[in-house]
């Protein structure tokens, strides 16, 4: 049996790590937020020679990418450095793949391990669709808790929910091997200490190392319940709360019983879905690429006891 790891060139991490970076001159640095914000921030990495795109928006679409390809022609940019949380990251993945221009990713917020991950998700006609190629693979990817301080309670809490859900779920992946589940549960235990012990200052570490184990591996049962939830609003981090939780009942998990933990620490409450269950249900099991790599197998009257569970009960109680 043979086994392929994937993950950045170079990862510079810990404190100092984004100022400390040798950036390559003439960048091009795609962000989503204002100056005033970004300004300290590249000042703080000491970054020169460089020019900025910040119209990156979320659930960024094909046009953006376009629009900046616009913006740089003729121009001879060295390096793209996504700064920011996801959507600046999958539009630079998007944008190197098209021109082989190098790409540094930096996150600012926590926890979907975006940096680490061959994925990228980017509207075509309205339609979120999610990519998956080597290209996207971050030539550098920097993970520095700098960035942390500032965040909201109710964006950290989000991120660091999705970290812990992709870490386990990873771990429990039909899809892993020996070196993923060697990340998946490195990765959980950092982010268990780091969210029950309120030690911050760990969860991009964690979150790096859940990026690694579940990006060359998969999410499961967790994740493929969480999007009827999403698709009516509710962020990815806080669906993933209670449908990752009872996910980890049903799988019999390892993580079940510290995962509900985190969920509570971090109080999150209970979810409610407007679209009746069979219907839900009926969303959810095409979606083959996490249910199949599940550790056990799903059927339809499964899925509809999970989320009876997850809107009925209350699995965080
Ligand atoms: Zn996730």
């Amino acid at each position: 049996m043979a086994w392929k790891v994937m993950m950045p060139k170079k990862i510079m991490f810990g404190e100092n790590a984004a100022k400390e970076f040798p950036y390559p001159k003439n960048s091009l640095v795609i962000t989503t937020t204002t100056p005033d914000i970004y300004n300290k921030w590249l000042n703080y990495m000491g970054i020169k020679n460089y020019e900025v795109y910040d119209k990156v928006t979320p659930d960024p679409a094909i046009e953006t990418v376009e629009a900046i390809q616009k913006q740089i022609e003729g121009k001879n940019i060295e390096a793209y450095i996504g700064l920011g949380g996801g959507s600046s990251m999958d539009v630079c993945k998007y944008l190197s793949k098209l021109t082989g221009v190098p790409k540094i990713l930096i996150p600012t917020t926590f926890g979907t391990g975006a940096e680490m991950t061959t994925y990228a998700v980017i509207s075509f006609d309205h339609k979120k669709k999610l990519l998956q190629d080597e290209a996207f693979l971050a030539d550098a990817a920097i993970v520095d808790p700098y960035f942390l301080p500032g965040t909201p309670f109710n964006i950290m809490r989000n991120s660091a929910c999705d970290a812990a859900a992709q870490a386990s779920e990873g771990y429990d992946s039909k899809a892993g091997n020996p070196f993923t589940r060697f990340l998946c549960k490195e990765a959980f235990d950092i982010l268990y200490d780091a969210i029950m012990n309120d030690k911050h200052s760990m969860l991009p570490y964690g979150a790096m190392l859940s990026g690694i184990g579940f990006g060359n591996s998969s999410t499961t049962l967790g994740h493929a319940l969480s999007y009827v939830f999403s698709n009516e609003g509710v962020p990815h981090g806080y669906a993933l709360s209670s449908c990752t939780t009872v996910a980890h009942k049903f799988n019999e998990s390892i993580y079940h019983k510290r995962f509900k933990e985190i969920a509570q620490k971090l109080k999150f409450e209970q979810l409610k879905l407007k679209k009746p269950l069979d219907q839900a249900a009926d969303d959810i099991m095409p979606d083959r690429g996490h249910l199949d790599n599940n550790p056990i197998a799903v059927s339809k009257q499964d899925v509809i006891k999970c989320l009876d569970e997850i809107v009925n009960s209350n699995p965080l109680a």
